[in-house]
C-alpha cells in the first residue's frame, strides 16, 4: 500500500514537471516572437536629487506588452530570458531604446539627464559586451558619462577576472557603473576596491524603517564607505515623507522611489520633464 501511494507520488510529481516545462517552453517561444515583434517597452523612473528637487535622471525599466495578457513586468519574464540567453539581444534593445531616449531628453533642453540601465550577468559575460556598448553609444549620439550600468553585487561573486577585464573596457568607453541593490548581495565587499565603479544605489530594504536606530546607522555608514571611496549614492525605493526627509541628514540626497513617481511611459516622462523646466 505505502509502496502504490509512493509511486502515485511520483507520477503526479513527473506530471506536474512535465506541465512546467511545457509552460516554459510556450513562454521562451513568446519571447523570441516578442522580441521581432518589438514588444518589449521602457517604463522610465524618475531619480531626483532633493537639495534642489530636481530631476537628475531616470532609471529605464523593461516591460512586455504581451499581446493577449497584462502589461508583464521583470520578474515575470526576465529569469527565463536569463537561463535561455534571450536576455542579450533583449538587453541590446533595452540599452539602444534607453540611450536614444536620453538623447531625446536631452536634446530637449534636459542636458545633463543621466539614464540608467539595468546590464545582467549574462550580458557582463558576453565577450562582445563592450565593443555593442561603444556601437550603441555611437548610434545615439548619447555622451558616454550620461549611460549608467547597473550591475548586482553577485556579479562579484563568478569569474571576476572576466567581469574586471569587461567593466574596465565600458569604463574605458567612459560610461559609469553602480551597484545595483547595494547591501544586498551578501558577498564580500572587497570587490568595491577591485572594481571600477562610480555609485551604489543602497537597497530599499534599508529604509524600511528608517527612525530605527540601527537602520538610519547602516544607511549613514554606507553613505560614509560611499565618500571614503569617492562614490556617488543613491537610495532606492524611496516611499514616505518621513524618509524623504530623514534621508538627507544621513548624508544621502539622492532619491528614486513611488513617493516621487512610480516608473511610468515616454510619453507621460517627458511631459513631467517639461512641466519642471526653469
Ligand atoms: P531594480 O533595478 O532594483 O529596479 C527597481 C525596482 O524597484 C523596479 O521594479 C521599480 O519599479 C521598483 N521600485 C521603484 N521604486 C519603488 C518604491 O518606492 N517601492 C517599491 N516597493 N518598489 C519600487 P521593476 O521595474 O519591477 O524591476 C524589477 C527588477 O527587474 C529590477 O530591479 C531589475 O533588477 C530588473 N530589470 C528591470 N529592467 C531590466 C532590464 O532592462 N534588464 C535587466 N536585465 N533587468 C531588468
Ligand atoms: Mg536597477
Ligand atoms: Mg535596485
Ligand atoms: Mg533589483
Amino acid at each position: 500500500k505505502v509502496k502504490e501511494h509512493g509511486k502515485n507520488n511520483v507520477k503526479m510529481y513527473s506530471k506536474s514537471m512535465n506541465e512546467e516545462a511545457v509552460q516554459r517552453r510556450r513562454l521562451e517561444n513568446e519571447l523570441h516572437k516578442a522580441l521581432q515583434l518589438d514588444e518589449f517597452i521602457l517604463h522610465y523612473q524618475p531619480q531626483i536629487d532633493v537639495k534642489t528637487n530636481s530631476i537628475i535622471g531616470m532609471e529605464a525599466l523593461i516591460r512586455w506588452e504581451h499581446p493577449t495578457r497584462n502589461l508583464l513586468y521583470p520578474n515575470d519574464f526576465i529569469a527565463l530570458a536569463e537561463e535561455s540567453g534571450l536576455i542579450v539581444p533583449i538587453g541590446q534593445k533595452v540599452l539602444e531604446l534607453a540611450c536614444k531616449q536620453c538623447k531625446d531628453w536631452q536634446e530637449m533642453g534636459h542636458t545633463d539627464l543621466r539614464i540608467g540601465v539595468n546590464l545582467s550577468q549574462i550580458q557582463l559575460r558576453q565577450p562582445d559586451l563592450v565593443e555593442s556598448v561603444r556601437r550603441v553609444l555611437e548610434m545615439t549620439g548619447l555622451e558616454p558619462s550620461f549611460l549608467e550600468l547597473e550591475i548586482t553585487e553577485s556579479i562579484a561573486m563568478h569569474n571576476t577576472d572576466l567581469v574586471i577585464e569587461q567593466l574596465n573596457g565600458l569604463v574605458a568607453l567612459g560610461v559609469q557603473i553602480s551597484i545595483d541593490d547595494f547591501g544586498t548581495g551578501f558577498s564580500s565587499l572587497s570587490y568595491l576596491s577591485k572594481f571600477p565603479i562610480h555609485r551604489l544605489k543602497i537597497d530599499r530594504s534599508f529604509i524600511t524603517n528608517i527612525t530605527n536606530k540601527s537602520e538610519s546607522a547602516i544607511v549613514s555608514s554606507i553613505v560614509g564607505l560611499a565618500q571614503n571611496l569617492n562614490l556617488g549614492v543613491i537610495v532606492e525605493g524611496v516611499e514616505t515623507e518621513l524618509q524623504r526627509i530623514t534621508l538627507p541628514a544621513l548624508g544621502c540626497h539622492e532619491m528614486q522611489g513611488y513617493l516621487f513617481s512610480r516608473p511610468m511611459p515616454a510619453i507621460q516622462f517627458g511631459s513631467i520633464l517639461e512641466s519642471r523646466i526653469g
